[in-house]
């Protein structure tokens, strides 16, 4: 049996990055605080917890002498107010993508347009993306998007880790609605260059395998794309949930992981499935 593991499967380096920067304030001050996981998978979480990385829902809760971890996915003007208001030490994790994101939906709002955020309700970055200016508007089906009036003069960004398939149907939709409109491609390079690979591998693999926590809305985004291309897709957290059964007559297996997915979380499935 053949084993392909996508080329950029896992981490992307914004995720990347800001991991590495939990562990090494978390080693350097003994503990290092976050609102909110880290990134939306469990075994990343609880091996960071290990090592003194905590979780907390509110700014009110970090000790005054610890510094607080801005996550990759960016935060909302209030954090960053607040913080700064308390004196806290704050670690900028934010993925320079992210910020690029903030920047390009203000210079939009500048130009007296209205906001649309194509994205998923409630998740991190899509709320920080929309609370950078006001009385923004999330959109994440073609449905929220039809039920819009028309609208003079708009502009939209997309959360980093959207399809280019879903906003650009919700972009046919906005250009009936929107007179003058203006789209900023903010879906970052390291998801569009996932998203391409899976679809090739998808095509040349008689298995697909996804690795990522149902918690993430990114994985589950990328396990859609590879069933579109190939049934026999299956999403994975880890190597615990891999059923030998599914590689029964199977000649050639392709893997990929969510932007949140470790290295040793890829290597751990794709050794198992060696092991059959
Ligand atoms: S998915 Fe893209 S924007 Fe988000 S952290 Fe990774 S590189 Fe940055």
């Amino acid at each position: 049996m053949k084993i392909i593991v996508a080329k950029d499967a896992g981490y992307c380096f914004g995720v990347r990055d800001a991991v590495n920067l939990a562990y090494d304030t978390a080693k350097e001050h003994g503990e290092v605080y976050m609102l909110g996981d880290i990134v939306h998978n469990e075994n990343v979480v609880n091996d960071l917890e290990k090592v003194g990385a905590k979780v907390v829902e509110n700014i009110d809760d970090v000790p005054i002498d610890k510094p607080l971890l801005l996550r990759a996915h960016g935060s909302k003007r209030s954090v960053w107010e607040s913080a700064e208001k308390k004196g806290m030490n704050l670690v900028d994790a934010t993925c320079p993508l992210v910020h690029e994101i903030h920047r390009e939906v203000k210079k939009l709002s500048e130009e007296g347009r209205k906001i649309f955020v194509i994205g998923d309700h409630g998740h991190d970055e899509v709320v920080a993306i929309a609370d950078q200016v006001p009385n923004s508007i999330v959109l994440s089906t073609v449905d929220e998007a039809r039920s819009l009036k028309k609208i003079k003069k708009a502009g939209i960004v997309s959360q980093s880790t959207q399809t280019i398939e879903n906003v650009q149907e919700i972009i046919n939709i906005l250009m009936e609605k929107v007179f003058d409109l203006r789209f900023v491609n903010t879906i970052c390079y390291p998801t569009k260059r996932n998203q391409q690979q899976i679809k090739q591998l998808a095509k040349e693999s008689d298995v697909m395998i996804i690795i990522g926590s149902f918690t993430s809305a990114n994985s589950k985004r990328l396990t859609s794309l590879s069933e579109t291309l190939n049934k026999n897709t299956y999403q994975v957290t880890d190597s615990k949930d891999i059923d030998s059964s599914w590689f029964n007559d199977c000649e050639t297996v392709g893997i990929s992981a969510g932007a949140s997915t470790p290295d040793y979380l890829i290597k751990e499935v794709k050794d198992k499935i060696m092991s059959f």
